[in-house]
């Protein structure tokens, strides 16, 4: 991002949406509307010095509520532009006159609350339509205890725990009593692979992600006891099978079989109940922390994209390829909103009807 925003010949329209598309491949008007930052992202040197002195607190978005901000913030590390953004949402009363401490704190005086939202216009010849993802919302499996029990995580949340850039400097601990935790259990599939009780379709990240996260765990802590609750591992890709191996290998335990139930118990710890489908047996596992593999679904953006550019969806909700294994980033034909040209034929070849079956039974 930092090398995009830097190249000559890459324009970053940061706080930006898109809200209007006109033209055809090659030609392109693109209508943009680029949010009031409040700060002058030319002059701010993302000092911190505003962000220090500003008495609002809110959960900060990047990191999942495990950290919090204040209403001026930078989103996050190495953001591009490096520059710090108010929200005027969260900012006491939208009016410099309850507060201006952050405006008396930057010395640059790049703070300016009379910013307001700019519209302009791009041509473009092509455009690709990156929208990510969202991932699953696990309140609504409440068998897994998210919503009451403080240290079940979703896997997102334990990426920010893990990461070296997160709320915890990398140091993995309990939310209860914020020390390392000896035990973790992950389960898998939370919100796929069931239309019931999710999506109906596999998210295809989870596994391998689970994977990963148990070598990064032994790598921490070698003594940690790791079980992963399964209905069968995918590691479909190229050196996905090695991975795997190298987890079980190192002591990662793997339990066929989905939790029907989780407890919370005095300490925080938690009691899975799950059914080994390669057993039979119903069993009970007692862990201090477990992890939520929470699958994925499309962005809020997707519906609107889809109807600003006339693209086509598939009944997952996820955006229509051409064919998803030669050419997953084309539109499928008519997907496109460009005109379709009408079709010459090149050759007046005339093409034979077809021969008709022969009927079955005894020939005549
Ligand atoms: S004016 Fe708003 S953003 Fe600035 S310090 Fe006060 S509350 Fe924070
Ligand atoms: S707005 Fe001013 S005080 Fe805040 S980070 Fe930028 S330069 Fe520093």
């Amino acid at each position: 991002m930092t090398d995009a925003g830097r190249h000559p010949r890459i324009t970053l329209h940061t706080l930006s949406e898109v809200v209007d598309v006109k033209g055809y491949v090659g030609n392109f008007d693109v209508k943009i509307v680029k949010k009031a930052r409040y700060v002058d992202e030319t002059a701010c040197t993302a000092c911190g010095d505003c962000a220090k002195v500003c008495p609002v607190v809110r959960p900060d978005e990047f990191n999942i509520g495990l950290s919090s901000r204040r209403a001026i913030y930078s989103p996050f590390p190495q953001a591009v532009p490096s520059a710090y953004v108010l929200n005027p949402g969260e900012c006491l009363g939208n009016n410099p006159t309850v507060c201006t401490k952050c405006l008396d704190a930057c010395e640059k005086k790049c703070i300016d609350f009379h910013m307001s939202d700019q519209t302009f216009s791009e041509r473009v010849g092509t455009i690709i339509v990156a929208t990510g993802l969202s991932p699953y919302d696990p309140r609504k499996l409440d068998e897994y205890g998210y919503t009451r029990f403080a240290n079940v995580l979703t896997s997102l949340e334990f990426e920010r725990l893990v990461n070296a850039g997160g709320p915890t400097q990398g140091e993995l601990v309990r939310p209860t009593d914020r020390r390392p935790p000896k035990s973790i259990g992950f389960i898998q599939c939370v919100g796929s692979r069931s239309a019931r009780r999710g999506r109906s379709y596999c998210s295809n990240t989870c596994c391998m992600n689970t994977v990963k996260s148990t070598l990064v765990l032994k790598e921490h802590d070698p003594d940690v006891e790791i079980k992963v609750f399964y209905i069968d591992i995918r590691a479909f890709g190229k050196g996905f099978e090695d991975l795997f191996t190298r987890s079980r290998r190192k002591g990662t335990h793997y339990v066929r079989g989905l939790p029907g139930h989780v407890a919370q118990l005095p300490d925080g710890s938690l009691r899975v109940a799950v059914e080994n489908t390669a057993t039979g047996q119903l069993d009970y596992h007692d862990l201090e922390m477990l992890v939520l593999a929470v699958g994925m679904q499309p962005a809020p953006s997707t519906q609107r994209l889809q109807e600003m550019l006339g693209l086509q969806l598939t009944s997952d909700g996820f955006f229509l390829e051409l064919t998803p294994s030669c050419s997953p980033w084309m539109p499928p034909q008519g997907g496109s909103f460009t005109p379709a040209a009408p079709r010459v034929p090149r050759t007046s070849r005339r093409v034979s009807p077809r021969p008709q079956p022969r009927p079955c039974g005894p020939s005549a």
